[in-house]
């Protein structure tokens, strides 16, 4: 059997699509064993990267190591790591979209991606009301 992403994924891209629709195709590339992406802009790591030019995301789908330290006090930072960074990335392509990139600088955009993606993530759960199960625990699929 072949999958290019877990259900939790593709679930919060539908919900992307539905809630926050763009005209315009935007590819993500879910890159299994990876935890990171190099940006050639700032020459840094980076974990998600929305690419302009070619309107590819590219989501690398492991946790980082430091996120699952942090999480062991918040387990809802781990199962919404990597759908808290499409959303992020998502947010960067309707700025795109908008030409958002000519008219804020990067500190802002960055600010408002990360309030977006609290919001779409915060939005998901409740729509698929898995935050908890029926005996409280967390689900992480
Ligand atoms: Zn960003």
């Amino acid at each position: 059997m072949i999958i290019v992403a877990n259900k939790r994924i593709l679930d919060f891209i539908d919900f992307l699509n539905r809630n926050y629709p763009l005209e315009e195709e935007i590819k993500v590339t879910c890159l299994h064993g990876y935890d990171a992406v190099m940006d050639d802009e700032t020459d840094g790591h980076g974990f998600a990267v929305y690419l302009p030019e070619q309107k590819y995301i590219l989501l690398p789908m492991e946790i980082p190591e430091n996120v699952k330290e942090e999480a062991l006090k918040d387990p809802e930072l781990e199962r919404d790591f990597v759908i808290h960074n499409l959303a992020h990335e998502y947010c960067h392509a309707i700025q795109d979209k908008n030409g958002d990139f000519e008219k804020y600088g990067v500190e802002k955009l960055d600010d408002y991606a990360d309030k977006f993606a609290d919001g779409a993530v915060a939005k998901f759960n409740l729509e698929y009301n898995s935050i908890k199960d029926e005996k409280g625990e967390i689900k992480n699929d």
